[in-house]
């Protein structure tokens, strides 16, 4: 973001050619391109066997130090200062637990288990591949901030314009600091991956799948206790389904902080047998009905058109919506009739 910062307090003037960082994040994120380097393992500690006891609570420590106070962690011209996120929540899931096979299942034989993307950064660093019982992954939730909910949940047709900066500039803070602190457990001898910047990550359109990618962070959280899936396959966690999600792992045996429900849909209104359904009237393409759900390919015809628009008024590269996850009774956490039940 630092050369976006050179914007100043004006707009570029030619948006569709000059806001390179924007594409590249678009491009990195589709096709798994343009990511840095990843860090080289500290090999001599890791074969040492001496790598520091890194627990829970430093994850915690660290991830909320980064989203509350990096130097890249707010919004840009018109909402300079302005933090993109909110205070995080954070799980962990380990790495053999049996719902990575299910995955493979619901979500298609190409999603990574943590061994999987492991092998490959193990591989490449020359060392042996750790067992999945050795692993865990970190997963965690970014909430959006009431600014960018508010505006959003005025707009009709296409993102506010907080909402679209979040949408891009959120995506490349959590890959920067992402990013740091998995060099910084590969400068202390252990091994770290964040799946979705290796040139191995390609979100597809999958037969009998729609788009998806190798890695859902979505599916992550939920494995980590994070949350359940909602009408409009948001997860709805404690501080609601408007918030951005990442995750990585790590070669680190670190104990689950919450109770997974069984029922993928236990946040959910109308799935919990409640009148809600209030996301399929926020949506403008009907993408969202009681007979089918959440209709992804739809959805995804939206989202794709609103790049021309979010290029045109608010000059940057970057496509979205997220109007179903703003003005609805999930927004900012658990509906009260189901914390109630
Ligand atoms: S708006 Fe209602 S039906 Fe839609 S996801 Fe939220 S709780 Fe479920
Ligand atoms: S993201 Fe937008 S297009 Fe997709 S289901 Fe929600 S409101 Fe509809």
């Amino acid at each position: 973001m630092g050369n976006r910062r050179k914007m100043k307090d004006r707009y570029r003037r030619f948006p569709y050619l000059s806001d390179i960082e924007g594409m590249k994040s678009a491009i990195g994120e589709m096709r798994g391109k343009f990511f840095p380097k990843q860090p080289a393992l500290n090999r001599k500690v890791h074969l040492s066997g001496a790598v520091p006891d890194m627990d829970e609570e430093w994850f915690v420590n660290a991830i909320t130090d980064k989203i509350l106070h990096h130097p890249e962690k707010g919004l840009e011209y018109p909402f300079y200062d302005e933090p993109i996120f909110d205070a995080p929540l954070v799980g962990f899931v380990r790495g053999n637990d049996p719902i990575f096979d299910q995955f493979k299942e619901i979500i298609g034989p190409h999603h990574f288990t943590p061994y999987e993307i492991m092998r490959w950064q193990a591989e490449k660093n020359g060392v042996k591949p750790p067992a999945p019982e050795d692993l865990s992954v970190v997963s965690f939730v970014m909430p959006i901030t009431a600014n960018t909910k508010k505006d959003n949940a005025t707009a009709k047709d296409w993102p506010a314009e907080r909402w679209a900066q979040t949408r891009m500039l959120g995506e490349m803070f959590s890959q920067t600091f992402v990013r740091e602190i998995v060099t910084d457990l590969m400068n202390n001898g252990i091994l770290a991956i964040a799946p979705d910047v290796t040139p191995i990550f390609n979100k597809k359109r999958y037969p009998n799948v729609g788009w998806a990618s190798p890695w859902s962070h979505r599916h992550i959280a939920y494995a980590a206790g994070l949350g359940t899936f909602g009408m409009q396959d948001f997860l709805i966690t404690e501080k609601g389904c408007a918030h951005r999600l990442g995750s990585f792992v790590v070669n680190l045996k670190l104990a689950p902080n919450r109770t997974r429900p069984d029922d993928i849909h236990a946040y959910c209104l109308h799935y919990q047998g409640h009148k809600c359904l209030i996301c399929a009237k926020r949506c403008p393409v009907d993408a969202i009905t009681a007979e089918n759900a959440h209709d992804k390919e739809a959805c995804y015809q939206k989202v794709a058109s609103s790049l021309k628009y979010c290029i045109k008024n608010y000059h940057i590269f970057i496509y979205g919506c997220g109007l179903c996850a703003t003005r609805v009774p999930c927004e900012s956490g658990i509906p009260k009739q189901l914390q109630a039940d």
